[in-house]
């Protein structure tokens, strides 16, 4: 089977329709370019939202998975796993010092950060129904729990009742998050960069503000890193530019660089709160996903990966600045890294599909912003060739 026409034909007859997925099937990628089964060449900036931030068929992930598939793909959590450990301290080393778990998504990292934050507050704190203070536009996950953490009615409309415990207060601003705060209060979970919510930037007054709020009162600062963690803006994790820790930090997408897995870092004394039998999962942490995790964190910290992401993620920014100039209709750039969007005064999806049409895969959140997520590994040519398919859709509008 290789026809698109067929494989769309079989999509549409035998899986549930949950995506307004677009009429292209690719069949393979590498480096940042991939080609669809009719042959078609395209450039990625959308890294399969975030995941290929290595770009693809990147050789000491290849060669990694290669040489494990032929060991070892699975074995329980019952058992040590080396991979497991290595790749734990190969992210401590990177981060603070804290204990990890390993589980398969960026869902279920948010899911169990949000359970070790209601099991420290029991234990330590003797709150039984705690709540925790979340961010409108945020989004965490699609499971109940993080469906409930995300502060947009779109994503939780028809799933009610939602889980009790959570309250909603606008991004970047530390006084709304004290003036929501009450005895109850056991945690304040944020991204330090909303992704999906519009690439909506916290200010580093605002990480720090929440840290300092979150240490005197004693509640917890979770960051949700699932998007912008593992170097996607210029530092191994986003918050580590405002010199903030967190007291737990959830990741995923580019940490298999392909292979699906996700995880937290709790500081220590947060982690302890989980003992024997509190959490669990079949396939967190398997040997297969923490080799290529551990391949794609050495490429990341060894590889040049961060400087050429920070490097490439300026002129990025400053070549969507100057379209912003050229085009009235743009009205704000704003990003970190090679995390960028651009906020129109109009829909953005026709925009998007348009890009798509000319070889260049960008996408659009939040109706009118269109957001770009590059591979760290992009050149200037290849931002240049990218921008010049965009220029020349924008200036149809
Ligand atoms: N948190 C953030 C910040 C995300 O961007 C995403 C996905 O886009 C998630 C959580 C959910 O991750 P997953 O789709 O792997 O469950």
């Amino acid at each position: 089977m290789s026809g698109k026409e067929e494989i769309i034909g079989l999509a549409q007859q035998y899986l549930i329709s949950s995506y307004n997925r677009l009429a292209v099937v690719f069949e393979k990628g590498q480096g940042c370019r991939l080609w669809d089964t009719e042959g078609k060449e395209y450039l990625d900036f959308l890294s399969g939202l975030g995941v290929n931030s290595l770009g693809y068929a990147y050789p000491s992930v290849v060669k990694a998975i290669q040489e494990q598939a032929e060991k070892l793909l699975h074995i329980s959590n019952l058992f040590y796993i080396a991979q497991q450990a290595k790749l734990a301290e190969l992210i401590v080393r990177q981060a603070f010092c804290g204990k990890m778990f390993f589980c398969n998504s960026g869902a279920e990292a948010n899911e169990a950060a949000i359970k070790l934050a209601r099991m420290y507050a029991k234990k330590k704190r003797g709150i039984q129904a705690g709540e925790i203070i979340t961010a409108f536009r945020s989004f965490h996950g699609r499971t109940m729990a993080t469906l409930t953490a995300t502060g947009q009615d779109k994503i939780q409309k028809g799933f009610e009742p939602l889980l009790p415990g959570f309250t909603y207060v606008p991004f970047n601003d530390v006084q709304v998050v004290r003036n929501a705060a009450t005895d109850s209060t056991i945690a304040v979970m944020v991204e330090p960069i909303q992704g999906e919510g519009g690439v909506q930037v916290g200010t580093p007054e605002y990480l720090s503000g929440l840290r300092e709020f979150c240490t005197q009162r004693g509640i917890l600062l979770i960051l949700d890193e699932v998007q912008t963690g593992i170097g996607r803006t210029g530092r191994f994790f986003c918050h580590q530019h405002a010199g903030v820790e967190p007291d737990i930090v959830s990741m995923a997408k580019a940490l298999g660089a392909g292979v699906p897995i996700g995880a937290i870092l709790a500081r220590d004394e947060v982690a302890g709160a989980f003992v024997p039998g509190s959490h669990a999962t079949t396939f967190g942490g398997n040997p297969l996903s923490c080799a290529a995790g551990i391949a794609a964190v050495e490429a990341m910290i060894q590889g040049g990966v961060l400087e050429n992401c920070r490097k490439m993620g300026d002129y990025l920014g400053e070549r969507l600045l100057r379209l912003q100039q050229k085009y009235s209709f743009i009205k704000e750039v704003r990003g970190k890294g090679l995390l960028w969007g651009l906020e129109l005064d109009r829909e953005g999806s026709q925009i998007a599909q348009d890009c798509l049409a000319e070889g260049l895969i960008i996408n659009c959140t939040m109706n009118s912003v269109l957001r770009f997520l590059p591979p760290l590994i992009i050149s200037r040519e290849e931002v240049d060739r990218g921008l010049l398919i965009l220029d020349r859709v924008l200036s149809r509008q």
